[in-house]
């Protein structure tokens, strides 16, 4: 029989709002990293280093490794999380009523994902004080997860060693996610002539018409079982007297599927380029005064930008069964799921570390009503624990 550590339950909530008490927003996880850093290090057989990455995502710091030695022979196994929080997440004062964590109301919580960093340290603290037996646990805590990744796209990975884990980073505690799609950012640029609305709007070419136009017949929203499309914002215009020479458009389209989502997002530029053919192929050539070196209004500029893979951990891997396993012990089942949105794991994965993302009971997230159970802190930090004992026991 394995032993099972037992959660501390004050010294979790404890751990929690220290974390959400020091602000981290993105590009500044300094403080806080520190802090985990310090307090890791305070654990026997816990080290802890930072990667160069600062560099590349403008940080005050690194992302943050955390070993964890082990005292028997299994394959490592890490375990991820991100150290930075959205806005408004500045000066959090955390309202604990023994059972939820909320706030005052005029920031977020910060349990996405700091519950996530609270939970690993109260599972490796109980692992210690209990004297269970594991392999090799790597933590690994990114930066400037919420602004595109960028910490975990800049991640040093020959930095640690387990090359298969779990993210703790979405909501529902009885969720694991193996399956997330793919997703690119799309910026379109139409080009129209500017004039004056009442002098000589003959000599105008309306770029917001022009948009219009491609924007009524393009499909957005679920395109089919594995893909979504969405045009999210544009911009354009000066002034209700001026034909708008410029408007911008941006959206983005995910898929499971990488040949269908090249096909919706070519669809999609396709279009506005089409629609301002179309609006050139009207104008009489004689009203178009000639330019050197650009080309004649109304044209369309697009901007494709890569923004995460898809990921896809088989259903028979041995993550998944660990967690089953480990949550069955528990008496608890996990739902296997598929998500429509991208974290941390798409870049892990795409860099060859296996990854799983589980629930940790953080919901409305990004919001100032941002809240998380105690229960459910408890729930998932026994399940980590179980994982672990799981994880090697098995091997
Ligand atoms: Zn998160």
């Amino acid at each position: 029989m394995v032993k099972k550590p037992c959660i501390n339950r004050q010294r979790l909530a404890e751990t929690f709002m220290s974390l959400v008490r020091i602000d981290s927003p993105s590009k500044e996880e300094g403080a806080v990293a520190q802090w985990i850093s310090r307090n890791f290090q305070a654990i026997k057989g816990c080290s802890a280093s930072f990667d160069n990455s600062a560099e590349s995502t403008g940080s005050q710091c690194g992302n943050l490794i955390i070993h964890v030695d082990g005292d028997i022979e299994a394959p490592p196994l890490f375990f991820n999380a991100h150290m930075d929080t959205v806005e408004p997440g500045r000066g959090i004062v955390p309202l604990f009523d023994g059972t939820v964590f909320r706030t005052d109301g005029t920031t977020v919580l910060g349990s996405d994902d700091k519950a996530a960093i609270a939970i690993l340290f109260e599972v490796i603290r109980c692992l210690r004080e209990q004297q269970v037996s594991h392999g090799p646990i790597d933590i690994v805590l990114t930066v400037c997860e919420e602004i595109g990744l960028l910490g975990a796209k800049s991640l040093d990975t020959s930095m640690f060693r387990a090359r298969a884990g779990y993210a703790l980073d979405t909501t529902d505690p009885d969720m694991l996610i193996n399956r997330a799609p793919e997703a690119v950012r799309l910026s379109i640029e139409v080009t129209g002539r500017a004039a004056h609305a009442g002098i000589n709007p003959e000599e105008g070419i309306n770029a917001i018409q022009v948009a219009a136009k491609a924007l009524a017949s393009i499909r957005l929203g679920r395109i089919d079982h594995e893909t979504t499309a969405n045009i999210g914002t544009i911009h354009g215009g000066k002034a209700t007297n001026i034909v708008p020479d410029k408007v911008c458009v941006e959206g983005e389209v995910r898929s499971h599927n990488s040949a269908m989502l090249r096909k919706v997002q070519d669809s999609i530029t396709g279009t506005f380029i089409t629609a301002a053919e179309e609006y050139r192929a009207g104008i009489s050539s004689d009203s178009q005064p000639e330019h050197q070196g650009t080309p004649e209004p109304p044209f369309v500029q697009t901007e494709v930008l890569h923004d995460y893979p898809a990921m896809s951990v088989p259903a028979d891997h041995h993550l998944i069964v660990a967690a089953m396993k480990a949550a069955e012990e528990a008496g608890r089942k996990l739902r296997v799921e598929t998500t429509g949105g991208g974290s941390d794991a798409n870049i892990l994965n795409s860099k060859g570390l296996d990854t799983l993302i589980l629930g940790i009971g953080m919901q409305n997230v990004h919001t100032t009503s941002e809240f998380i159970l105690m229960e459910d802190m408890v729930r998932t930090a026994e399940l980590v624990s179980g994982i672990i004992t799981t994880w090697c026991s098995d091997r």
